[in-house]
């Protein structure tokens, strides 16, 4: 996607195939995958088709699905209908909860099979009119059973927990219940919920806007290169070209895109504040004291994990800046520049195959134990993923586990680099977790949260890259995996976590009743951007043209999204830590976290699993893991004599 320029493979799994799926958190958890053991593979079955998935398994033919969708849609009428009983009594409630839960799980493998045969080829009009059909059924299901909520509340908590108390068919409900009643006193009466309701489209007018701006309008200038090519500078050649070998090309780059941007800041600016008053509607309306309160309570995050990262990450600059002095030795440059953080420190030339990226990940995956094996060898043998690139198929990776009584899908473009090996890791992982999460819990609580999912995905990626560390047949080749894990600890936590301290300070901005506008956006980027990459301290030069990158990062837009992110991978480190060491209570903790699905908030299921994530212990395996990558690095050099 053109706004994929921040290297984030989840970043696009959150937010495309799932955007429907989401929405259904707040009623049905968001369905995950298989209960039914997928069919054996079929070893007669040419390779061809062995790296595509099988949607028959969803539906034998698009007349099938049809059927299904025709069933479906006329039983949103009798969803609609059960309101009129719901409240005569325990029973009825759980009568009705088992109707419109059963309703929703048909829905998600009806989306699942639309999304997915969509993106197989997005150019085929008749897949994108399916898709359309699967996203207006979901919808009205949802208008259909937007009075759950007011009606479990208008009950009253002491009748609820009671009826919860006595009907055991409430049992698998339970969670949602809880979760009903925690959000009450910020869930307004129908009246107001309907107004608000129907400011939705409104209020996502400043992200459309932006949208609409970058990925048409604006006029992206044209810069002809050191190789005597002439390239126009999109968001995607932006990103292709900034990691040029040569420097004068990277420093053109840089200073003609960001120039580009420069000449829109007001607008820009003017966007941006748009969305910030826009959630700083709900967040008033909702009664929350901010925007970060609102956004962290949806699952019940302590406003300390938060704060908690902001804080480790800058203490922790130290190691970054480690980072960039080793970097700048590497690439020998000595005033090192913020145009030089993107051309790679190593090249590698080594194929990996689809097959061998699979024994690879089922080899480093060993220490998770035999439950964990036993669930990754399910499907990986051929017909849940969709491998190779092919014209018009969607780019980047995904999992979807939409499909609960079938099994995972997993989207990848493998390209037998290295890259492909470790999305196939990531990706996989997810389809894993959704085995164990749909075995072990009832449809309701199977749908786990992102912040867990993305622990476990970027842990099972750091123990494919410790173990082709530890088995490199050369020092290149060893300098190549720690300088890539590197630069996952750059982009991921440094990075995404220095988004998340300036999109704090921007909805504080908003809290406060303070103007945003273009150059109080630039003045504070070009701050946080310079503390960061080391700029007072002599360690990289932050030019100030290059304050005005704001504008082009999409995700501040995303309403206190990117914190998962940099805090997954402190979480992912400190598992990785203790499995790796061969701590049993840990990685059975581990297997356990992932089982329990979505049956509890992540901060709680993770604390549960020994991991307390408003303390600083998370942060602190990291940052180890960092410095041990860098040791191990400088002492290949230092036998290089480099
Ligand atoms: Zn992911």
């Amino acid at each position: 996607m053109s706004t994929g320029n921040e290297g984030l493979r989840f970043v696009r799994r959150a937010m495309a195939p799932a955007v429907v799926m989401l929405s259904l958190a707040t009623l049905a958890a968001p369905p995950a995958a298989a209960q039914d053991p997928a069919p054996a593979p079929d070893a007669t079955r040419p390779d061809a088709t062995r790296w595509v998935w099988n949607l028959a398994d969803l539906y034998a033919t698009p007349e099938a699905w049809q059927a299904e969708h025709d069933r479906l849609k006329g039983q949103v009428a009798e969803v609609a209908a059960l309101e009129a009983g719901f409240a005569q009594g325990p029973e009825a409630m759980a009568a009705a909860f088992d109707t419109i839960w059963t309703a929703y799980r048909a829905m998600s493998r009806l989306y699942s099979y639309a999304s997915l045969r969509a993106d197989e080829d997005v150019r085929v009009a008749e897949n994108q009119a399916r898709l359309q059909q699967a996203r207006m059924l979901y919808a009205q299901l949802q208008v259909a059973t937007s009075w759950i909520d007011p009606a479990i509340i208008a009950l009253g908590e002491p009748t609820v927990r009671g009826w919860l108390e006595q009907e055991e068919g409430l049992a698998d409900y339970a969670f949602y219940l809880e979760n009903v009643l925690r959000r009450a006193p910020h869930t307004l009466s129908p009246e107001a919920e309907a107004i608000l309701a129907g400011t939705s489209q409104l209020r996502s007018s400043p992200e459309n806007t932006r949208s609409l701006f970058f990925n048409g309008e604006l006029p992206w200038p044209e810069v002809t290169l050191s190789t005597g090519e002439t390239v126009t500078l999109t968001p995607s050649a932006y990103t292709l070209h900034r990691a040029a070998p040569n420097r004068a090309d990277r420093q053109l780059v840089f200073d003609t895109f960001f120039g580009a941007i420069a000449g829109f800041e007001s607008t820009l600016g003017a966007t941006l504040d748009g969305q910030m008053q826009a959630l700083q509607f709900e967040t008033r309306q909702r009664k929350f004291e901010g925007s970060l309160d609102r956004a962290l309570f949806s699952e019940a995050m302590p406003v300390a994990v938060y704060d908690r990262l902001i804080g480790e990450v800058n203490a922790a600059l130290p190691t970054l800046h480690r980072y960039f002095r080793l970097r700048g030795r590497m690439l020998e440059v000595e005033d090192l520049s913020y145009m030089d953080i993107y051309p790679p420190l190593v090249s590698l030339d080594k194929v990996f195959t689809i097959e061998e990226s699979i024994a690879l990940t089922r080899r480093a995956l060993a220490p998770l134990g035999e439950e964990f094996i036993a669930a990754y060898d399910e499907g990986v043998e051929g017909g849940w993923i969709h491998v190779y690139p092919q014209p018009g198929k969607r780019a980047g990776a995904y999992m979807s586990g939409s499909a609960y009584d079938v099994h995972p899908y997993v989207l990848l473009n493998h390209n037998d680099d290295y890259e492909g090996a470790s999305t196939f890791a990531h990706e996989y992982g997810h389809a894993v977790h959704s085995i164990l999460a749909n075995r072990a819990q009832p449809y309701p609580t199977a749908g786990y949260s992102t912040f867990i999912a993305e622990s476990a995905s970027i842990m099972n990626e750091q123990l494919l890259s410790a173990m082709l560390i530890r088995e490199a047949a050369t020092p290149d080749e060893k300098l190549f995996y720690l300088g890539q894990a590197l630069e996952m600890i750059r982009g991921t936590y440094f990075r995404q976590a220095m988004f998340g301290e300036i999109e704090r300070e921007i909805n504080a901005l908003a809290d406060a009743g303070e103007p945003i506008n273009g150059e109080r956006l630039t003045a504070l980027y070009l701050e946080t951007l310079r503390r960061y990459h080391g700029h007072d301290a002599g360690v990289m030069r932050v030019d100030e043209a290059y304050g005005v990158e704001w504008g082009y990062i999409p995700h501040f837009f995303y309403d206190f999204y990117l914190y998962q992110y940099a805090t997954s991978i402190a979480a992912a480190s400190w598992f990785a830590e203790r499995i790796v060491g061969g701590d049993e209570a840990t990685t059975r903790a581990f297997i356990d976290m992932l089982k329990a699905g979505g049956s509890g908030h992540p901060f709680e299921l993770m604390r549960a699993a020994g991991l307390d994530l408003s303390e600083a212990t998370a942060h602190d395996a990291l940052e180890r893991r960092m410095n041990a990558i860098m040791d191990e690095m400088e002492a290949i050099l230092a036998e290089q004599g480099r």
